[in-house]
């Protein structure tokens, strides 16, 4: 079977190209794979799917996978990026065999350009980039060739040499691989191998001032690495005739040839997936950094509260495709309430209270009733809450006329306080300007929930949550939305994406009242706040803060 052959559905076309060459080309020792981020800025969620399909190919083959910086452009990268990209994929839960760079090949990269030169496979070109780049013309019709394509081999070397020692200035000249100026694929009309960048590097300080270009160092890298397995995204299928011309040109070992192969881009709805415009969003301050809850990076996920676990769920879910497609943003909060239920401490938190009184309950009278921190795991154990006559509820669950569609607490019906008590709408009082301040309720004292009762059996319509008003702890709560209005801000090449920017996607809350089980929350932990959503603890000094992540249902889809 071709490799084309094999897109079925839901086929993993790139497992079935690994399997095809173990039959056939390669032993099982010889599969090696790599993640090459360029550390250009923080991983974001596309990410996470190639490293979902590079690592996971390492363990379901038990071989081994390299961690891979492309450090090529020292202009725009950094051991901030470097560490954030280790920190990420540790936090995902896979770790690398070497930690690679494509820095520390520089030499030997060098050295085979020198090969090329010698070949009369490579020359430089005094022409600016930009006439380079008009001379390529369009695939229909062959390109312009450079006036210096045919310098003769001493010539190119020693303006190659004089070009890493610092002779000219950034522009004044390039290496171009001489290939075919007619090819109809562009990327093979004498494409750039080094430019002259006059920066120093994160890694290699000002030993160089020429940097190759992501298409000489890529499969050279693999090459040197050993990997037989180079999988990246659909962008680069029209350069991999390139990556097997270079490869060809300096293949001089028994040793693998590393195969380029390409799966579809993860776009997702609501957001972007772009490290240089994720950039501009914290460059320019509309988030808080690139690990703002509402940022699609791996450390902005991670600060939401999004469990790595929802992350891999929704990789797999999403598969590999050889097509480009949106996928639906409800689909990655659909995999984080599925991890979140079976992971999250449950607590009770009123966000927008309203003080309820239970006429019938004595007055100084406190319990401590008991509940489970998760029922769906027995492990969570089980912990106390702080119940009197007193208490708050949020302000959405009472109505004071009820219809037949309305299960929460309104005059004359009952409802259950979760955990707690059946209680019953009396009257409520109201301020100046008609807003209720104020509820007052009946309870039965025999309906106590776990008492084993004839009463404590007793269904009624709806449950709703509470807060002891003599017992609780005030918090922030940050309620987060989507970033961007509309399903693809990047759609549209001319407008800024910024303006899809959605101006709610941040409220802060301050003043919700939670149990006082709360302070006792960790950051390594989830929580839901029940009948509302999952949170993470953002921080606590002084003050607790949550994050919501996600609430417990869509919303998103009734509210536009
Ligand atoms: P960006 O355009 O966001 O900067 P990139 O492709 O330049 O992304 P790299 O650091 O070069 O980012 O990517 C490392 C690896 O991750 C590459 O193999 C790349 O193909 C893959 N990758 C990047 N974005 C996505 C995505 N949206 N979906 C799947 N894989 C991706
Ligand atoms: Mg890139």
């Amino acid at each position: 079977m071709s490799e084309n052959d094999s897109l079925g559905k839901n086929e993993n076309f790139l497992e079935q190209i690994i399997k095809d060459d173990l039959g056939n080309s390669h032993s099982q020792n010889q599969l090696r794979f790599r993640f090459p981020p360029e550390p250009n800025g923080y991983l974001h969620i596309g990410h996470a799917k190639s490293i979902y399909i590079n690592f996971g190919f390492g363990q379901q083959f038990s071989s081994p996978v390299n961690l891979r910086f492309d450090d090529t452009n020292p202009e725009k990268e950094s051991i901030e990026y470097i560490n954030s990209i280790k920190n990420d994929i540790r936090w995902l839960g896979y770790s690398w065999d070497k930690e690679c760079y494509a820095s520390d090949y520089f030499d030997q990269l060098y050295e085979w350009a020198e090969g090329l030169i010698k070949k009369g496979k490579a020359y430089v070109d005094d022409q600016n980039q930009e006439t380079i780049s008009d001379q390529r013309g369009i695939p229909t019709i062959p390109g312009k060739e450079s006036p210096f394509r045919d310098r003769d081999v001493d010539t190119n070397l020693d303006l190659f040499r004089k070009m890493k020692d610092n002779y000219f200035k950034p522009g004044d000249c390039v290496l171009r691989a001489k290939i075919d100026m007619s090819s109809p694929n562009m990327h093979m009309r004498d494409p750039i191998m080094y430019r002259i960048i006059d920066h120093e590097h994160h890694r290699t300080k000002d030993n160089w001032v020429i940097y190759p270009t992501y298409d000489w160092a890529h499969g050279q890298s693999d090459y040197i690495e050993n990997i037989s397995h180079s999988f990246c995204t659909l962008e680069f299928e029209v350069h991999r005739e390139l990556y097997d011309w270079f490869i060809s040109n300096i293949y001089d070992e028994k040793k693998i040839i590393p195969k380029q192969r390409e799966f579809a881009r993860l776009n997702i709805s609501y957001t972007i997936m772009s490290k240089r415009k994720l950039l501009e969003l914290v460059e320019s301050n509309e988030v808080d950094g690139w690990d703002d809850p509402r940022m699609p990076t791996i450390s902005g996920m991670r600060r939401r509260g999004i469990p790595p676990a929802a992350i891999i769920s929704f990789c797999e879910k999403v598969g590999v495709a050889k097509r480009e497609n949106i996928i639906d943003f409800a689909l990655l909060d659909y995999c984080t309430r599925e991890v979140l239920n079976k992971k999250a401490y449950r607590l009770m938190v009123v966000i927008d209270p309203v003080e309820l009184e239970i006429l019938n309950y004595p007055d100084e009278k406190n319990e401590l009733l008991k509940a489970e921190n998760n029922p769906e795991d027995e492990s969570y154990g089980h912990r106390e809450i702080s119940f009197s006559k007193n208490l708050y509820i949020e302000r959405d669950d009472f109505k004071e006329e009820f219809n037949r569609k309305y299960f929460r607490l309104s005059i004359g019906k009952e409802v259950r306080l979760k955990n707690a008590y059946i209680i019953k709408g009396e009257r409520v009082e109201k301020n100046d300007s008609g807003e209720i301040i104020k509820i007052y309720c009946t309870y039965d004292p025999k309906s106590k929930s776990g008492s084993g009762t004839e009463e404590s059996l007793r269904k009624v319509k709806g449950t709703i949550h509470w807060i002891d008003k003599n017992n609780y702890e005030k918090i922030s709560v940050n309620n987060y939305d989507r970033l961007f209005k509309v399903e693809a801000p990047d759609g549209n090449k001319d407008d800024d994406f910024k303006t899809y920017l959605n101006e709610n996607s941040f409220v802060q809350v301050k003043n919700a009242y939670a149990e006082s089980n709360i302070r006792d929350s960790k950051k390594e932990n989830y929580y839901q706040f029940q009948r509302n959503g999952y949170y993470k603890l953002e921080s606590n000094n002084k003050e607790l803060t949550f994050n919501r992540t996600v609430t417990l249902r869509d919303t998103w889809k009734s509210k536009s």
